[in-house]
């Protein structure tokens, strides 16, 4: 990463962690921003940080984030390979869904986010980040594990997996999905082709 991109990170990052531009700033510990590569082809995004992550100020790092970490190491994914956020960057009172407003404030942050990462292929995790990006409300069985092309990036949904923490069962199409994502990749020359 050359000193302008070091640069450029380090300013969003502070504008982020001195964010109050929504009512989530009073009530969040930290302001959670990213976990993985800050130059990652593939970009995961979730709903909002839970209790593990406000403390920690990172994301995907309480149990629905070991699981999915877990979905994702079975296809040869390390965290260099990732970059991983949600749509807002803090908790929402007892982890309740993010309310438009708050969706809507926050996804500038995400905006300037995608800007520097440079992402080529996006998956979201769950139908609040769907919604937030398509503006409509998802029937998630019909929508997951396709991928939609946007503005030039590949565009996946699955399920948040903590979903899959309440519902057994859906560890496998998540399992499915991140599979796929693997390919597309492959597809794109972005990861090594892997020996399975
Ligand atoms: S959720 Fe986003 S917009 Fe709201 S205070 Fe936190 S960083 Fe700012």
């Amino acid at each position: 990463m050359n000193e302008d991109i070091r640069a450029k990170w380090k300013k969003f990052e502070d504008d982020c962690r001195s964010c109050n531009a929504c009512p989530l700033s009073k009530t969040r510990t930290n302001v959670v921003i990213s976990r993985g590569a800050k130059d990652a082809s593939l970009m995961l995004i979730g709903e909002a940080p839970g209790h593990d992550e406000d403390i920690k100020g990172l994301p995907f790092v309480g149990r629905s984030g070991q699981l999915l970490q877990n979905l994702l190491a079975a296809y040869g994914f390390k965290e260099k390979d990732y970059h991983i956020c949600n749509i807002v960057k803090c908790r929402p009172p007892e982890n309740r869904r993010p309310e438009q407003v708050e969706i809507a404030t926050c996804k500038k942050l995400l905006a300037q986010q995608f800007a520097l990462v440079k992402p080529k292929v996006i998956v979201l995790l769950g139908s609040t980040a769907y919604e937030a990006f398509f503006g409509d409300k998802p029937v998630m069985r019909d929508v997951r594990g396709a991928f939609r092309e946007v503005k030039g990036y590949q565009i996946m949904t699955t399920y948040h997996p903590a979903f899959a923490l309440r519902n057994d069962k859906m560890k496998i199409p998540i399992y499915e999905d991140m599979g796929k994502v693997r390919k597309k990749l492959e597809e794109m020359g972005l990861i090594e082709t892997l020996d399975k």
